[in-house]
This record gives C-alpha cells, sequence and structure tokens, in this order.
C-alpha cells in the first residue's frame, strides 16, 4: 500500500477538491446534532474524534426507502437514491462496521441496493483518538488496513495518507503538489509513538477473545433473565449499532387503486417483540431474555464464527445509548461475574 506525507494545511483545499468524485457526505451538524450528512461546502465537515449516534451504515442502508414500484403486470425497481457520492471523515470502527455489512449484504444473493450504494461510494478515512465511551481496541478494530480509498492519520503539523485503492491514487492526482513520497524513518517512529499514546487513552475495555467460549457457556444463565427484567425492548441499542442490520418490508398501495403501489423497506430489530413473530401467531423470541441472548450472541460469538471477524466494533453506542445501561461491556462482565447491574 502506497504512503504519502501531507502538510495538514493543505487538508481543507485538498478536500475541495473531492467534490469531483461525487457529492461529498460526512459527520456535520444537522439541528444542532452531529450527523452523517451531505455536505454542502468543506466547511460543514466537522473533523472530531466523536462519532455521529446514527452510525455511517445509514448511507448504504438506509433507515427507510423505496425498493420498487409494482402494478398487475409487474414492478420496477426503484434505484433513484444511487448517486456517485464521497464520504469524509470515516473512522475506523466505522469502516470496519462496513466491512462487517459487506459480508452480510455483498455475498450471493447480493442485497442489489446495498452493492449499488457502496460500489458508488468513496471512502476517506480519518484517524481518531478514544472518546469516553470508546473501546474499539478490545476488538481491535482501531486501525484499518482495507475498506478505504484513502485514510488520513493526523500527525499533528502533518498527515500520513494511506492510498488503498485506484480511485484513492486518482484523488491524490487532484493535487499531486500537496504529497510528499518521502516517508522517513522519523516519520514512522513519529507514527509508532502515536499509536502508543492512542493506546493508553482507551478508559474502556474488556477481554473479547474468550467472550465467544463464555457466550457458548452461557445459554442457560440466568444473567438474560436478570437483563431481561429491565430491558425496555426500545430497540435503541440495533438502530446505533454500526453492524445491526435487520430490516422489514411492507407494501404500501395506492389509495385510488388496488394493484399499484411500492414496497418500502425499513429498519427493523430483533429487540423488538414482533420481529419473531410469524403466521399462526407463533413468536420465536416472545421473551426479552431469549432476544437479548440473540443480540449478545451475535456480537460476542455467532458473527465471529460465521465471517471471522467479531459483530462488535467497540464504538461505544450502546453504552451512551441504552437507558438501563444493557451493553456489550456490562454484559460482557456479567457473563463472568454473574452480577447485573442495578439500575
Ligand atoms: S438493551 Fe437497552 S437499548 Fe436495547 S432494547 Fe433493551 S433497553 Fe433498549
Ligand atoms: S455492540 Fe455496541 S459497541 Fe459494539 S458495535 Fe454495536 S453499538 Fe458499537
Amino acid at each position: 500500500m502506497r504512503i504519502l506525507k501531507m502538510q495538514s494545511k493543505f487538508l481543507e483545499a485538498f478536500l475541495e477538491t473531492m467534490n469531483k468524485f461525487g457529492t461529498l457526505y460526512g459527520p456535520t451538524h444537522k439541528n444542532g446534532v452531529l450527523s452523517y450528512d451531505q455536505l454542502e461546502s468543506i466547511s460543514d465537515l466537522v473533523v472530531t474524534d466523536e462519532h455521529p449516534m446514527i452510525p455511517i451504515k445509514k448511507l448504504f442502508h438506509p433507515m427507510r426507502f423505496t425498493m420498487m414500484h409494482f402494478n398487475e403486470k409487474g414492478f420496477t425497481p426503484d434505484y433513484s437514491m444511487i448517486e456517485k457520492r464521497v464520504v469524509l471523515g470515516v473512522h475506523p470502527c466505522e469502516i470496519h462496521g462496513l466491512l462487517i455489512l459487506d459480508d452480510i449484504f455483498m455475498r450471493d444473493p447480493v442485497d442489489p441496493y446495498y452493492a449499488e450504494l457502496r460500489q458508488n461510494t468513496a471512502i476517506v478515512g480519518f484517524s481518531c483518538l478514544p472518546t469516553e465511551n470508546s473501546f474499539c481496541q478490545s476488538t481491535d478494530t482501531d486501525i484499518v488496513e482495507e475498506g478505504f480509498d484513502l485514510f488520513f492519520v493526523n500527525l499533528g503539523e502533518y498527515y500520513l495518507v494511506w492510498v488503498g485503492t485506484s480511485l484513492g491514487h486518482d484523488m491524490i492526482y487532484e493535487r499531486e503538489d500537496f504529497f510528499d513520497e518521502d516517508v522517513t524513518y522519523d516519520d514512522i517512529q513519529k507514527y509508532v509513538k502515536w499509536r502508543y499514546n492512542r493506546n493508553n487513552m482507551f478508559k474502556k475495555g474488556f477481554e473479547f477473545d474468550s467472550m465467544p467460549d463464555i457466550m457458548e457457556l452461557s445459554y442457560e444463565s440466568e444473567i438474560w433473565d436478570k437483563f431481561a427484567e429491565i430491558c425496555l425492548s426500545c430497540g435503541q441499542c440495533s438502530m446505533v449499532c454500526p453492524t445491526c442490520n435487520c430490516y422489514n418490508v411492507t407494501d404500501v398501495f395506492d389509495i385510488t387503486n388496488e394493484t399499484t403501489g411500492r414496497r418500502d423497506r425499513f429498519w427493523d430489530s430483533c429487540m423488538f417483540v414482533d420481529y419473531s413473530l410469524v403466521a399462526g401467531g407463533h413468536n420465536f423470541r416472545s421473551s426479552r431474555a431469549d432476544r437479548l441472548r440473540l443480540w449478545y450472541g451475535h456480537k460476542l460469538k455467532t458473527f465471529g464464527k460465521n465471517y471471522g471477524r467479531p459483530g462488535c466494533v467497540g464504538c461505544g453506542r450502546c453504552v451512551e445509548t441504552c437507558p438501563v445501561e444493557i451493553n456489550v461491556l456490562t454484559v460482557s462482565d456479567a457473563l463472568i461475574t454473574r452480577e447485573v447491574p442495578k439500575k
């Protein structure tokens, strides 16, 4: 992989050129809330260690969209949301989250909507420092080696810039004069020191490697019932998790015509009581304990077994969001101690 150097003073001017490659998106303040949205100008980009509460998945697996229009003769897929895009300021855990979604949506049978959105979007990543609740070091998702076109590591006066794809090379050619090929021994030492310092800044973490086995041994554990007593089944944990990907579809008929309409797709959560409700009134997971065990089984065990990487990227959003403090940290702790924090 090619690594270059760019003085920090050139960042804004370089990012300005990115609109040649598509509509610009990135973390920005919308109604006072940090969120991934379209940028009217580069000055709208918010470069911060904080992350938007709704992760980048919303740009690839939208909260709600129309999949197709139908009538008595058949259907027409709706790809009107597809456009060339460049997402700026994407942190490593978000890129890992996308790689996980790729494993789910891009394997046979491919989800054409996700695939189109992904293939038409460039990713320009930025390094970040740990926040109050992030623990991506524990899930090995604090560093990225793939899944981006360019990745900028902020070393103060300058950035080290990883070029990940041929599109990334094309982006660099826009302002080749900003970049320096000469990455010296001192630069590498500075980068190593940056990583060392950052590793020591994490305030939270857990022993992820032992979790698949502990989950396996805890299927019948009483902690699921204890957490179920306080869980509200609100589904917030699923909405904010970069790797949660469940959805539902519904047909919406035109008011004036019973044979024409559209099919919409929207986020769903296995934490909702009706998620596993099937015809005949049977519900495979009617109890909150079963739903919690499923959710944490995916994050801590099953995904790694099926896809070779953890289902949690350590972003800490569930820590910030759950109103009753059920999250990866409290659950993994309770799996070991058998103690559920009182709420
Ligand atoms: S674990 Fe927390 S965020 Fe998730 S459904 Fe239960 S109460 Fe809501
Ligand atoms: S389980 Fe929690 S910490 Fe892990 S990726 Fe999901 S929201 Fe982030």
